[in-house]
């Protein structure tokens, strides 16, 4: 049973500020000392850029890029680029600091970055999505490096940016240096397994904590809310697993089958459905206010932030969460869920397969040299197996939820860092 929890009375309007609140709290259970405490309380450097790009229109539209450094004290800095009209210094702050905590969890040489253009990259035509991303590339090559600075992609961005990044990055410095950037198409420097990997690493997480609760997956149902990216290959491991999955749900509509989704069957009826479930006759539709709250032992929340709230918290009824999107639980609720003896799998833990396949990305990129699809899944999974148990007996050892001592964990590595490498 948890004794500590984030003071959930306080609202925080920053992003940044709940990360802090957050920090602070894990930072008081463990004793962090206080230098190490205002180091990583402050991003080490924070850019921003105005990217004047020529639209289609023949006018000139002037957008504003972001890039935050959080922390370097284990490694370069990692963290991917997000196209989003609601980019703001603060969202990219907070998701920066994100990547510190995520990256030490996992176990990774990495500090923290995150970046951003405000734009919508729905209402932009190829070409100046083109045109934006190379402008975002030379307006960052004194931050960006194989060694120095790694993006990735993020919320609205894909290998094709990448790959686009990767190309005036190169043209730039006179070199090929695929390490530079991750989530890159295979034929240009990916990695096999990393398109899965975030999905991957949520059912690596799932069976672990299964196994510390006593059950079989074959006794076990799950729902996953969200069929993207990491929802869908989330839902399709588990079921290869054994656990029975008894709900889907996309933005456009959720189902219920006691008995079990075929989820071969949704995956082929979303992939001649513009990826979406709306129509699916495998299951019952019902609202999507139910889906988080319906009977399920396991709920993957694989969609989007702030999902489970002060209001559907106390009706939930999965014995285990395990968070695939970043930030589905609101602080409120957590307390909550802590009082109801969930299990709750952070997102910093259970969604850190995407990044740790990002790191093996890298490492083949360095060395020129690369691994098969079985190699990456079974490092993958060693290194998710790890970590998972790190932060399980931190747990138990700071008499936490999963959540505190996976910022724990994060905080015993990099305050390392941070003394090590010491101050001016
Ligand atoms: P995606 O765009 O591929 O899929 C998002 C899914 O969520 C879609 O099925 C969409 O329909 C659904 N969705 C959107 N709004 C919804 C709503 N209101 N109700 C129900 N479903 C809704 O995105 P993704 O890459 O799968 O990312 C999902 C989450 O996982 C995000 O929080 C993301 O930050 C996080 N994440 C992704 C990765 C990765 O490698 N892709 C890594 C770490 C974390």
């Amino acid at each position: 049973m948890s004794t500590h929890t984030v003071n959930a009375t306080q609202t925080h309007d920053s992003m940044f500020d709940a990360v802090l609140a957050r920090l602070d709290t894990a930072a008081k259970i463990m004793n962090l000392s206080d230098d190490v405490l205002q180091v990583l309380r402050n991003p080490q450097k924070q850019v921003k850029v105005s990217l004047p790009i020529t639209m289609d229109n023949g006018k000139i539209q002037v957008f504003e890029g972001y890039r935050t450094i959080h922390s370097t004290h284990l490694g370069p800095s990692k963290g991917g680029i997000r196209y989003a009209m609601d980019v703001n210094a603060d969202e990219v702050m907070a998701l920066a600091a994100w990547m510190s905590f995520k990256c030490a969890v996992a176990n990774l040489p990495y500090g923290g970055a995150k970046g951003g253009i405000k734009c919508d990259p729905r209402a932009m035509s190829v070409g100046e999505l083109e045109r934006l991303s190379r402008a975002y590339a030379q307006a960052m090559k004194d931050i960006f490096g194989v060694n120095k600075d790694i993006p990735a992609p993020d919320m609205g961005t894909s290998g094709r940016e990448m790959a686009w990044i990767l190309d005036e990055f190169n043209k730039i410095t006179g070199e090929d240096s695929p390490g530079v950037i991750t989530g890159k198409p295979i034929a240009i420097g990916g990695s096999l397994g990393r398109d899965a990997a975030t999905g991957r690493g949520v059912m690596v997480n799932t069976l672990a904590a299964l196994k510390k609760m006593n059950l079989k997956p074959i006794e076990v149902t799950a729902v996953v809310q969200g069929f993207g990216n990491v929802g869908s290959h989330a839902a399709r491991l588990l079921a290869e697993k054994g656990i029975k999955i008894v709900g889907i749900g996309d933005h456009t509509a959720s189902f219920y089958n006691e008995k079990g989704i075929d989820i071969t069957a949704a995956l082929a009826f979303t992939a001649k459905n513009k990826g979406v479930l709306k129509g699916f006759t495998g299951a019952t539709e019902i609202k999507s206010a139910e889906l988080l709250i319906s009977k399920c032992d396991v709920l993957v929340p694989a969609a989007l932030q702030n999902v489970i709230t002060e209001e559907n918290a106390p009706k939930i009824q999965a014995k285990l969460i395990v968070e695939g999107a970043n930030g589905p639980t609101m602080p409120e609720a957590d307390s909550i869920l802590n009082d109801k003896k969930i299990i709750c799998v952070p997102d910093i833990l259970a969604n850190s397969g995407g990044v740790t396949v990002s790191y093996f990305e890298w490492v083949q990129n360095k060395a020129g040299y690369y691994w098969t699809e079985d190699e990456v899944n079974t490092k993958h999974d060693l290194k998710m197996e790890i970590a998972f148990e790190a932060i399980w007996n931190n747990a138990a050892h700071f008499k936490t939820g999963m959540r505190l001592a996976a910022y724990i964990t994060a905080l015993q590595r990099i305050e390392q860092g941070v003394k090590l490498k010491g101050a001016y």
